[in-house]
């Protein structure tokens, strides 16, 4: 379960099929499996059943610990052109990216071709999603936002966006820890996204930091507590349980934060967590073990400009195109 059972990656040239699967999977029957609740296009979710996830319902393996990993953007085979082209010198301070821009855009997923029709489509996805249920502020999973902190309120995907856990030995784990899962202990293997302390202590002095993940909260409060066991960095953690779970798929609603959505950012390796709150949404490749991986430092620029408008989801629509791209999926 270490490795998505399909990624998408984007390539530079068009008309290029660019899904493909990656390498190494080792849970083909799990994989098959899941396609086979794959929505299409043909299939609107507005008959299916739609509700708050419930984070003590039917979990049967370890699997269910941590966040869904078959849809998410990745850059696993070689011809992807996401990013900035940085030359081969290390460059290890924020500073040293202040220049550039990030450049992931998702007019490349315009070039998108599917080599199979039952590979899930994020976009697809978020094109036919039923209505997303209404919340009132009793169902806040947050305080209301404290005076003394930022303006912006800036939410992290956690795991293949800030790190990658396994229950299966990895090499090189940045530590381990245990968690107890329906009485059976488990070992989680943890590496850290490269300049994952970089980006946290960058953005933590500008944004109200809040972990939003699908993971369950007995893995991943725990993993936070030992990533930032002083709250430091992060100053909320929001778990499953918060999620809205479709064909479990598990979607972050943002207005359960019961914060400002002209205020509100995500940034998450899965575009469908955003599905509701597209114009909210930052796109990041989704990392495993690339250590030359400098996507979270490249981000810092880009979410900087994010001040410099009054609605942060302004720069983010004109940015990533995907009202565009959705437009084209709801043609189908
Ligand atoms: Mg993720």
């Amino acid at each position: 379960m270490s490795n998505p059972k399909s990624a998408f990656i984007i390539t530079s040239s068009p008309n290029k099929p660019t899904q493909k699967k990656r390498k190494g999977n080792e849970n083909d029957a799990d994989q098959t499996e899941q396609k086979s609740s794959t929505p299409k296009s043909s299939s609107p979710l507005a008959l299916r059943k739609l509700s708050y996830s419930d984070s003590t319902s039917t979990i049967s393996n370890e699997d269910e610990l941590f966040s869904p990993r078959r849809f998410s953007l990745s850059d696993s085979d070689t011809d992807i052109t996401l990013g900035v082209n940085y030359d081969e010198k290390v460059m290890q301070k924020e500073e040293d990216y202040e220049e550039d821009i990030y450049d992931f855009s998702y007019s490349q997923l315009l070039d998108i071709e599917y080599e199979d029709d039952d590979e899930f489509n994020p976009f697809d996805f978020i094109a036919h999603l039923p209505p997303k249920p209404k919340i009132s502020p009793h169902q806040y999973c947050l305080p209301p936002k404290e005076l003394s902190q930022p303006d912006i309120t800036l939410v992290l995907d956690l795991d293949e966006t800030l790190v990658h856990c396994s229950t299966e030995p990895i090499p090189d784990p940045d530590f381990t820890f245990t968690v107890l899962f329906h009485g059976v202990e488990y070992t989680v293997y943890v590496r850290k996204r490269p300049y994952f302390v970089e980006f946290l202590e960058a953005v933590s002095k500008i944004f109200e930091v809040v972990v939003f993940t699908a993971s369950q909260s007995v893995y991943a409060d725990k993993l936070l507590s030992i990533l930032d066991p002083e709250r430091k960095y992060i100053k909320y953690r929001v778990f499953r349980n918060s999620c809205i779970d479709v064909e479990r798929n598990y979607l972050k609603d943002l207005e359960v934060l019961g914060r400002d959505l002209s205020k509100t950012c995500i940034v998450d390796n899965s575009p469908q967590a955003y599905g509701y709150q597209i114009d909210n949404g930052i796109p990041i490749l989704s990392w495993f073990d690339d250590k030359e991986d400098r996507e979270l430092m490249k981000l810092i620029p880009f979410l900087k400009q994010l001040y410099k408008h009054s609605d942060v989801r302004t720069i983010i629509r004109k940015k990533f195109h995907l009202r565009e791209i959705l437009d084209n999926y709801k043609k189908h």
